[in-house]
């Protein structure tokens, strides 16, 4: 037993969240004969996969395993999925995670309907220091009856996930103004489209985001506009890096996800979708025909006239139940602060993570750990057997078994994407792989397109640019930014016929194909030099 819970080692471990890494570090303990509780603030286990129950997993069953949890599993005559098959989160749910939590020895340590509300130190604020480390946790529970209670635990491992709290709209993080307003017309993450056809057939539906949640969703509406020809998809993303928005393809350590990105990629190309790069969502106003949605797209004012938009924007840690807890989080990534450089994907996009474990996930509070994906903090390429890992790690950290908690291995599958900032700025134009040391992976960093006072990109780039007729995707070539130049617009006519013809994209006018550029649709600017501010002043009474 370590140190720090010599006297309070009769204490349970509290696990917070019972969701596939909550289970598994369930597991590990029970495996290693530790005391262990599990709250689970839903009604079932496993409630955040349940709710993306319908997506299909990117990763197949052999990562989605946990080798406690199957070990406890084929005691009980289990049989194990396929491993090469790709479940979808109701799957996993009803293959794996239910019969492992309906494990006797499971099942009596796990409390459905139990809601951490805070966690502290018992008889310690977060200010008082001295002996701190030798008083015991107290969880502040609300019980399925809606009583509160303190139980005290040796530890806390906090996996309580990510997906109860998604991103706002706003390119700040902020809910853009009306958002909140609007709240029955938009839905966060990936909804069900299948089974809220109701409500997305024959619509106009705005999909916000780059990641795999927006994948998922456009190509669901896709599937609903194949039966309901009249359904229109735009989506609308806010950077301008193709080979990012489309993934790794065949170079994807995963067949699945490299696929999905495949997929969209089809899609845009075959019009399926109109795809608005470099847009942000700045207000949203009811409308009797629908809901407006102001835009700024390459820096222009825009707006589009939809029935529902989709928020697919990612998710950030809740951490209002650590407020009483001492926490060492990077400012920006909200991860454990040694994590984040190896997950932030402003430097790191591969998918891949150097091993880590106990070390990296502990907080100042000894004795106190955040995992799974909220470990992750606002970074995207979490994956279970990551979590698988790090619990294991934690774990044998939290029975003393040192040697166990320090070999911490992880074998991850490459996005196919990697970058590094760096190899922009050199202008290079290509990177080491950021994964690979060896430069085992060569992939092209695909530069910043049209960015205001940035390198601009002439050469077509896409299969759907705004101006001119679509091409075909081709490398894209860098010019020098001129310093005299400015934001304008190239295509559009003056202000007032940018904006009726922005009208008209928006509502996906009668005879025009949605993604299709025409003289009357089209609105690019071309330049930019200048700081921002400039830029906006030439914008600015060009807009009102
Ligand atoms: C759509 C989608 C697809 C994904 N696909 C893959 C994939 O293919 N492969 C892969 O490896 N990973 C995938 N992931 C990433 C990740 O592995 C999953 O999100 C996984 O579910 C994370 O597990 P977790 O246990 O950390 O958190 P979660 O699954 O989010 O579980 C957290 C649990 O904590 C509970 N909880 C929350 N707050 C409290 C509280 N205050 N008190 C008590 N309980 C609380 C929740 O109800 C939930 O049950 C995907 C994620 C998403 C969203």
């Amino acid at each position: 037993m370590n140190a720090i819970s010599s006297s309070f080692g009769h204490l349970p471990v509290a696990v917070i969240g019972a969701g596939p890494v909550g289970l598994a570090a369930a597991a590990h303990l029970l495996q290693r004969g530790l005391k262990v509780r599990v709250y689970e603030a839903a009604e079932t286990v496993a409630a955040h996969v349940r709710d993306w129950g319908h997506v299909r997993l990117f990763s197949p069953w052999r990562y989605n395993l946990d080798a406690a949890a199957t070990a406890l599993l084929d005691q009980t005559g289990w049989t194990a999925p396929p491993l090469a098959e790709h479940p979808t989160g109701a799957e996993l749910y009803d293959a794996y995670l239910r019969p492992l939590a309906a494990i006797p020895a499971l099942a009596a340590v796990i409390e459905t309907g139990a809601r951490v509300r805070a966690v502290s130190r018992d008889g310690f604020d977060k200010m008082k220091s001295e002996g701190r480390d030798m008083a015991p946790f107290v969880v502040l529970v609300r019980g399925g009856d809606g009583a509160e209670r303190r139980d005290l635990a040796r530890a806390v491992i906090d996996c309580s996930g990510t997906w109860g709290s998604p991103n706002p709209i706003g390119t700040d993080g902020l809910p853009v103004p009306g958002e909140r307003e609007v709240a029955d017309r938009i839905s966060y993450g990936i909804p069900d489209i299948q089974a809220q056809a109701d409500i997305y057939a024959g619509r106009v539906v705005l999909v916000v985001g780059a990641g795999h949640s927006a994948a998922n969703a456009l190509l669901d509406l896709v599937v609903l506009a194949d039966r309901v020809p009249e359904t229109r998809i735009v989506w609308a993303v806010r950077g301008r890096d193709l080979k990012r928005l489309f993934g790794g393809g065949s170079a994807d350590g995963l067949a699945a996800r490299g696929a999905l990105g495949q997929a969209i990629e089809l899609a845009v190309r075959a019009n399926r979708l109109t795809l608005k790069l470099g847009t942000h969502v700045t207000a949203l106003h009811p409308d009797e025909d629908g809901l407006r949605v102001e835009m700024r797209e390459s820096g222009l004012r825009t707006s589009l006239l939809v029935d529902r938009v989709i928020v697919a924007t990612g998710q950030r840690p809740s951490l209002d139940m650590l407020r009483e807890v001492r926490l060492d989080l990077d400012p920006a990534v909200e991860s454990p602060r040694v994590l984040a450089p190896l997950i932030d994907p402003n430097l790191h996009s591969c998918g891949t993570v150097r091993p880590h474990g106990h070390r990296e996930l502990a907080q100042p509070d000894a004795g106190l750990y955040i995992a799974g994906i909220k470990s992750y903090g606002r970074a995207p390429t979490f994956l279970m057997a990551t979590g698988y890992e790090q619990v294991r790690s934690i774990v044998a950290a939290l029975a003393g078994d040192w040697a166990a908690a320090d070999d911490v291995r992880l074998d991850l599958p490459q996005t196919g994407v990697c970058s590094q900032p760096d190899a922009l700025e050199a202008g290079t134009g290509a990177a080491a792989s950021c994964c690979d040391p060896a430069g085992g992976v060569s992939v092209e960093v695909v530069a910043p397109v049209v960015s205001c006072c940035g390198p601009r990109v002439e050469a077509p780039v896409a299969a759907v640019s705004c101006c001119g007729p679509k091409v075909e995707a081709a490398a894209p070539v860098m010019v020098a930014a001129d310093p005299e130049a400015c934001c304008a617009p190239t295509c559009c006519g003056p202000e007032a016929a940018r904006d009726a013809t922005a009208d008209v994209v928006g509502d996906v006018a009668p005879g025009v194909a949605p993604g299709v550029a025409t003289a009357e649709n089209c609105c690019a600017p071309t330049c930019c030099a200048g700081s921002e501010k400039a830029r906006d002043q030439v914008q600015e009474p060009a807009a009102a």
